[in-house]
């Protein structure tokens, strides 16, 4: 039986009040049966790691280095993030890789030295509404699976979380329906099942996209619906934990 986790991206919002109220409003909540983590903008992580000492709930950075030390400046080596606290850090984002222009070969290179130090990455993928349109979300996802997979192979797979993030569903308010998000994580799962069983068995997969309170309980109820990876309803304390409380038994 997976665990659920409802991991928080708070993107480059806040400031150091924001962020010391939404702690102490996530921390004095109810996360009812699901796991909790977040991940605050860089400069705060060491601030929100003290704060959630001994909380149970976990701390992800939004990115991680491909490279461990050197000349890469604004860069954050994973040693770094778990000197910090960090339990997790996001990788691929399609932030990431629309604005920062960051490809697949560069998120599985992030990915391998998050896994190497022992971090768990949380990868995003998914397709954008062309792609959709045009039929391809599989090929599309498969392709960012696969450039991990050749770099980190299954067992680096194995070690992490993976987000299902439709781009078309990020931020928008257009969530992705049940059964859409359903399908792309079976079939996420079933790429993983042809490699190795156990692992597909065991890999946590998240939905991203819009996920809300009130979307947020058929969602989690798929089978393949792990938990959520959540952008604007985590800036809300209440939201948060309301998204967590729908976890169902
Ligand atoms: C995200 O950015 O990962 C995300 C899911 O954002 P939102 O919940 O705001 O769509």
């Amino acid at each position: 039986m997976r665990s659920v986790l409802i991991a928080g991206n708070w993107k480059m919002n806040g400031n150091m009040q924001f962020v010391t109220e939404l702690v102490e409003g996530i921390k004095a909540g109810d996360p009812g049966n699901a796991k909790l983590a977040v991940c605050p903008p860089a400069v705060y992580l060491m601030k929100v790691g003290g704060m959630l000492a001994d909380s149970g709930i976990e701390l992800g950075a939004q990115n991680v280095c491909d490279h461990d030390s050197g000349a890469y400046t604004g860069e954050l080596s994973a040693a770094m993030l778990m000197e910090c606290g960090c339990r997790y850090a996001i990788v691929g984002h399609s932030e990431r890789r629309a604005h920062y222009l960051e490809t697949d070969q560069l998120v599985a290179a992030r990915f391998t030295m998050a896994v190497a130090a022992g971090l768990t990455p949380i990868l995003c993928v998914g397709e954008t509404l062309l792609e959709r349109e045009q039929g391809v979300t599989e090929a599309v996802v498969a392709r960012q699976l696969d450039a991990v997979i050749e770099l980190s192979g299954i067992s680096g797979i194995a070690r992490s979380v993976i987000a299902y993030e439709p781009v078309w569903a990020i931020g928008t308010g257009k969530v992705a329906s049940p059964e859409q998000a359903q399908a792309v994580h079976a079939f996420i799962r079933g790429k993983l099942a042809a490699i190795d069983g156990e692992i597909a068995q065991r890999v946590q997969i998240l939905y991203g996209g819009s996920m809300n309170p009130s979307n947020a309980v058929e969602l989690l109820s798929q089978a393949d619906i792990d938990g959520g990876l959540i952008g604007g309803a985590s800036l809300k304390a209440n939201d948060f934990l309301a998204i967590a409380q729908s976890v169902q038994e």
